[in-house]
């Protein structure tokens, strides 16, 4: 039958003293546990770092049975395990790194009454004798761990989560503890429905990270200013994530050279090296980390002062996770968003080419809400926030957007310059050589196409590389000019570019920002 325990403030005051050492809750944690305490089921959201561990250690050291926590992350289960121990509550793992042995043992004191907490990978839970193994035990609570691994909508889908739908008819009297530090308001509802979550205490804490400032910069010489802005910053740590582990290598090995202390981290490095790598970078060993999205889960350093993304992250919620490792001690940290259209262009055409159809419409969706935040004229985290269903008017002052609000201007001459130039290389061009044309740079593919003889070839000389791109990259986005993905990102020109050619219309554009960016010092473009 299902336990229900009152708890009273002072009681659980003491306890969280006792076993953990702390004097007061955070926020939301003493009634996320009071409700637990009582039997409820919940759904608690939480940054990382907010301390939802103890929403589960607490009531585990404290309820009458067994407390079991499902979690992805085998490799910190040890880790975990060690240190509750260490702190009075005994725990153990059970996962594939165990002989049958081992796992026996465990059950037989699991049967005994001597262990508190059971960690458990989720790929366990598909065994139906371990299911029926579990019967036999007193459960108080099941924690289920970064609970958004359930969800196809989430943006870290593990197919072993699907099986915990099983736990509530299993164990229908059990509450259930869901947690995650991300997932957007289809994926709580996923949540909720996959877990069949009964009548749940739902808590969902601020995802606002104000300490954190947003910039996002044209990239156009994207190795060059991340060197520019880590040799910028000093000795402060931080974190470049990228989407490739060729891109992760390549610029490891750039900012080696530039004589940054720096190390690369990927799934296809082995794990001793990945281990030696965090350990490195925790201990202020190594400065910079440059990653793919294997760096995350479990970094558990507080004074990371920058997160650079190199690429675009797939989704608006991965991109907010993965800045969320800056700043975890609350001081000034920045996420800094390179953002080139090349890099856009390449994310959709693979989405497209995904081989799992049903999977397209899905990322896709996605991709767009992260489009949406890269184009956005206000104030980002308000797109951010907002997304996240946590609705504010405010604009946050401590975002590029806030800091340098973009000016328009009259871009009708400008967006002249580039139309006719599309048109005079007879649409045969992509963004990068369009602007070699409209800068006058003769080198041998101008010179084999014989497009430095077009009128157009030089005309916007006065202005920098950057400047072009990000008057194009507008022309795009209003819907002037097209990138043909399947032909080298080709620049063709749409109907409704004749308006802008003929002079019928007057186009305001955003002026370029790049000559505001204070962030690296630019060499000659
Ligand atoms: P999350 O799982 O949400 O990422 P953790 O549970 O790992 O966060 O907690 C982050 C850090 O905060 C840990 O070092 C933890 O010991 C600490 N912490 C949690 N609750 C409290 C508290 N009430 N008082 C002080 N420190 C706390
Ligand atoms: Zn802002």
């Amino acid at each position: 039958s299902a336990l229900s325990l009152k708890t009273s403030h002072s009681s659980l005051l003491n306890a969280l003293q006792h076993f953990f050492g702390y004097s007061s809750f955070r926020f939301g944690q003493e009634k996320i546990i009071e409700q637990v305490m009582s039997g409820k089921d919940s759904l608690v959201l939480m940054p990382t770092g907010g301390g939802k561990s103890l929403c589960y250690q607490l009531p585990a050291a404290l309820l009458p049975g067994i407390t079991i926590v499902i979690s992805p992350l085998i490799a910190l289960m040890k880790d975990q395990v060690d240190s509750l121990n260490r702190q009075g509550i005994s725990a153990a793992f059970i996962n594939s790194s165990l002989t049958n042995e081992e796992i026996n043992s465990i059950f037989q004191r699991l049967a005994e009454g001597e262990i508190k907490l059971l960690y458990l990978a989720p790929e366990r839970l598909k065994s139906r004798y371990f299911l029926e193994s579990l019967h036999s035990l007193p459960i108080s609570l099941f924690a289920i761990d970064e609970a958004h691994c359930i969800s196809q909508w989430g943006h870290d889908f593990r197919p072993a989560y699907t099986q915990l739908y099983c736990l509530k008819q299993q164990f229908p009297t059990i509450p259930i503890l869901a947690l995650t530090a991300t997932a957007d308001v289809t994926t709580r509802k996923d949540i909720l429905m996959q877990l069949q979550l009964h009548q749940p205490n739902i808590h969902i804490d601020s995802f606002d990270r104000p300490n954190i400032r947003l910039t996002m910069a044209d990239k156009y010489n994207g190795i060059q200013q991340a060197i520019g802005y880590i040799k910028k910053r000093g000795v402060e740590s931080g974190i470049i994530y990228c989407n490739s582990r060729w891109q992760v290598e390549n610029l490891a090995k750039a900012l080696a050279s530039a004589g940054i202390n720096c190390a690369a981290y990927h799934a296809g490095l082995e794990s001793e090296i990945r281990n030696n790598v965090q350990d490195n970078f925790a201990k202020d060993n190594i400065q910079v980390v440059v990653a793919t999205i294997a760096f995350g889960l479990g970094i558990n350093k507080l004074n990371v002062r920058y997160v650079i993304h190199f690429d675009p992250p797939r989704t608006l919620e991965s991109y907010y996770q993965e800045i969320g490792r800056a700043g975890r001690d609350g001081l000034a940290a920045e996420a800094l968003f390179l953002y080139d259209d090349k890099d856009v262009q390449r994310i959709i055409k693979r989405i497209n080419d995904s081989d799992d159809e049903s999977r397209v419409d899905v990322e896709m969706q996605r991709f767009q809400t992260m489009q949406g935040f890269i184009d956005a004229q206000t104030c980002r985290r308000q797109v951010v926030l907002n997304y996240f269903a946590e609705y504010t008017d405010k604009s946050c002052g401590n975002c590029d957007i806030c800091l340098d609000p973009p000016t328009l201007f009259d871009g009708t001459v400008a967006a002249q310059k580039i139309l006719s130039c599309v048109y005079r290389i007879e649409q045969q061009g992509n963004i990068d050589y369009l602007i070699q044309v409209i800068r006058g740079e003769l080198n041998g593919q101008v010179k084999a196409n014989a497009h430095d003889q077009v009128s157009t070839f030089g005309i916007g000389r006065d202005k920098t590389p950057g400047y072009w791109h990000a008057i194009i990259r507008q022309l795009i986005h209003l819907g002037y000019l097209q990138q043909d993905i399947a032909n080298q990102s080709t620049l063709c020109l749409t109907q409704a570019a004749r308006g802008v050619l003929t002079g019928n219309s007057i186009l305001m554009l955003a002026a370029p920002r790049l000559q505001k960016a204070s962030y690296w010092q630019r060499n000659k473009q």
